[in-house]
């Protein structure tokens, strides 16, 4: 008799639901924070890998496509993609992006910024996005953030795929900030298990 799946093994949805949503209204873009908090709270109250091992959509995600629909090349990645250096260089990248999204939103709020409604790709190319903006009835400083995170999201979602496509299925999981961030939480309480399994 076959096994019934648990509910965690279908969050691979999560992804596409999330980006298609950010098309019609971008401030969807807004439940981008779980996957922010939530993995850090696991590792933080002890659940170490917990999130990347069994809820991540993203991870799910990539493992779908690239095994089950076979997209991937199964290349191993190369070596400086899970090099210390790397990894935590693209952090710091990851966060400062992430920092001066979050003050570009306290502009917006603050009066001293318009709002910009445009998505940028690789933190480079910016796309007219204000066919997903019908409005806040709050500051529009809530709807910058919005842009910012689903810039984020897709960003990243795009740098998963295209090395989901080139090497393992799960070689995005080698560099994403939040892997780094929950095993580096791990290894701060001595609890630490590996990151960066790309299979
Ligand atoms: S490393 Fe990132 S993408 Fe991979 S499972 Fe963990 S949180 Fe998800």
């Amino acid at each position: 008799m076959n096994k019934k799946k648990p509910w965690y093994d279908y969050l691979w949805i999560y992804t596409p639901v999330y980006l298609c949503l950010g098309m019609f209204n971008i401030l969807f873009a807004w439940l981008g924070m779980i996957e922010f908090i939530v993995p850090l709270m696991i590792s933080i109250f002890g659940g170490g890998k917990l999130f990347c091992n069994r809820y991540c959509g993203r991870g799910q995600l990539f493992d779908l496509l690239g095994n089950k629909l076979k997209l991937s090349r199964h290349q191993a990645p190369p070596k400086f993609l899970t090099s210390l250096w790397f990894r935590y260089g693209f952090l710091t990248f990851f966060m400062t992006m992430f920092i001066l999204m979050i003050l570009s939103s306290v502009q917006v709020f603050s009066g001293t910024q318009n709002l910009k409604e445009v998505v940028t790709i690789l933190w480079t190319f910016k796309v007219p996005w204000q066919f997903a903006y019908h409005g806040t009835n709050y500051s529009m400083g809530i709807a910058q953030f919005a842009f910012g995170m689903y810039s984020i999201m897709l960003t990243s979602s795009l740098l998963g795929f295209i090395t989901m496509l080139l090497y393992k299925p799960r070689s995005w999981c080698v560099y994403c900030p939040m892997g780094t961030m929950t095993q580096t939480i791990c290894k701060l309480k001595k609890g630490g298990t590996s990151h960066g399994d790309a299979s």
